[in-house]
């Protein structure tokens, strides 16, 4: 009998095939990089063809590596970067474009004339670049010839999900409830397209893939894993969410990647915010409700990072950030607003810019680097306060995963900033996790979610150390750094 789950980890640095056994312990993973494609100030691109072969790769190396057979997998599961958009030919299955990726703000002049009201109240999501809607239609106006051919079906359109399962099943198009909640195109009460929205952005329903559950069996991996049924699909953060087993309203995670992402579980009936939130699908079992999630995205997170790292040259690795940040007491007043591409949750405001404010001639790269990371956790405070504002619970816990969560520094600055406890799960990789988890429920590897429940085990949690005036005062300059960032003219 099959043993282990599967679950490719479509990542927007990376792509990681993992395997779990039936206590949620890593068995095995490979992982690799991809490119990231700016050809101009605010464009980012990836290589659709790269991200199938690196699929490819990852899942044979991960099985080599750990002697398995396809045969050892019940099921494999898939959870990917969301919004990014891939369109490719349906005869040949080829791209016919570079993928736009979710912090891609080539279409921020289209925003403004968004009537935001409709938008939100068909989608649950505030007009912006970085849903998918407004990178399809850019597609549609700049690459010639392309709009006829997708009227006449000859164009497919999927999120990172859809186009791996079209690959991976030769030829399959679907996608799940999540990632069509992130396309800007999906309405929330019949999780179908809505009509409307295709025609406000001129969008062809024929290149449109079927909406499916997030776990039920869509058929079989043959171009990697042949036999092994692919059981889930799951928008990044929402398998970060059932990853840390957060199943009940009202519990929540924030996963630091290159963004940041706070969800927080709101039960089958979506909660609609007044405070930039966005009210979107957190997972849906095959014919059960659809359970709900209000989510608080931030822009750049370990992005900031990345960019000391490779466009400032100041750390050699990310982890670097933390033993360079280490070197001082603090920012010394420095302030880093990292909005790169805009700033998200709560402000949503595409045109502000990144800024670096406080400096003198006493400052170095350790104190801006130390402000780096206490910006990671000031943009979280900021999604925290919204939710509790939204959802009328006040945090008691900060479940955290993701890359940034390997910094230490940053989790104890995370916990003093936000003044509640902050905890890392034993297994870090809760995205991969939950999509294995999705997966190995909808074949009933796992039996029900108390199965789950039983595997999350804490590694390590940090207390808030911070008085109440120092947090205060903290908060007080972030607030003023921001609105430098919000009045600057690109
Ligand atoms: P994604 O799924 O978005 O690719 P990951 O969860 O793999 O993201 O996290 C990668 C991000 O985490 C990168 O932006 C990287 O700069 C950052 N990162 C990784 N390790 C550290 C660290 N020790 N300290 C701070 N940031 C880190």
């Amino acid at each position: 009998m099959a043993r282990y789950v599967g679950a490719i980890d479509q990542g927007t640095t990376s792509t990681r095939f993992m395997i779990f056994d039936r206590a949620g312990r890593e068995i095995g993973r490979h992982q690799l990089e991809h490119r990231q494609i700016q050809p101009r100030s605010g464009w980012v691109e990836h290589d659709p063809a790269e991200i199938w072969e690196n699929t490819l790769k990852t899942i044979a190396v991960a099985l080599a590596d750990t002697g398995l057979t396809p045969a050892d997998l019940a099921a494999v599961g898939i959870t990917n970067q969301r919004e990014t958009v891939v369109l490719w030919d349906r005869a040949t299955g080829a791209p016919v474009a570079p993928a736009i990726v979710w912090q891609d703000t080539r279409t921020d002049y289209l925003i403004p004339t968004l009537d935001a009201e409709f938008i939100s109240g068909r989608t649950g999501l505030p007009p912006a670049t970085y849903f998918s809607a407004t990178k399809v239609q850019w597609l549609l106006d700049n690459v010639t010839g392309l709009r006829e051919r997708a009227t006449r079906g000859e164009v497919l359109f999927g999120t990172v999900d859809s186009w791996l399962i079209w690959n991976l099943t030769g030829g399959l198009h679907i996608t799940d409830v999540t990632n069509a909640s992130r396309t800007m195109l999906m309405d929330l009460s019949t999780l179908d397209w809505d009509p409307s929205l295709l025609t406000l952005f001129g969008i062809p329903r024929a290149m449109l893939p079927e909406i499916r559950s997030s776990a039920e069996v869509y058929g079989t991996a043959e171009a990697a894993l042949p036999g092994v049924p692919i059981a889930a699909a799951i928008g990044d953060q929402q398998a970060a969410l059932f990853g840390q087993t957060c199943f009940e309203p009202g519990e929540a995670k924030c996963t630091y990647g290159t963004g940041g992402f706070l969800l927080m579980n709101t039960g089958t009936t979506p909660v609609r915010s007044s405070h930039g939130l966005i009210t979107t699908v957190g997972y849906r079992f095959g014919t059960d409700a659809p359970v709900f999630a209000l989510e608080g995205s931030i822009a750049a997170c370990g992005a900031a990072i990345q960019w000391l790292r490779d466009q400032l040259g100041v750390l050699e690795t990310a982890g670097d950030s933390e033993t360079l940040a280490g070197q001082v007491e603090d920012s010394a007043g420095v302030c880093f607003v990292p909005a790169f591409s805009g700033l998200f949750a709560p402000y949503w405001r595409p045109d502000a810019r990144a800024a670096i404010v406080g400096l003198s001639r006493f400052h170095t790269a350790a104190h801006i680097t130390r402000a780096a990371l206490e910006a990671i956790c000031y943009q979280t405070r900021d999604v925290v306060e919204a939710m509790a504002q939204d959802s009328g619970t006040a945090l008691d816990c900060l479940q955290v995963d993701g890359g940034v969560t390997a910094n230490a520094l940053c989790m104890q600055l995370q916990a003093d900033i936000l003044g509640v406890p902050v905890s890392r799960p034993a297994v870090a990789e809760t995205t991969a996790l939950g999509a294995a988890y999705a997966a190995g429920l909808a074949v009933g590897f796992w039996d029900s979610l108390d199965d789950l429940r039983a595997n999350r085990h804490e590694d390590r949690r940090w207390q808030p150390s911070w008085s109440a005036a120092r947090r205060s005062e903290g908060i007080t300059r972030w607030r003023a750094a921001i609105d430098r960032t919000l009045d600057w003219v690109s």
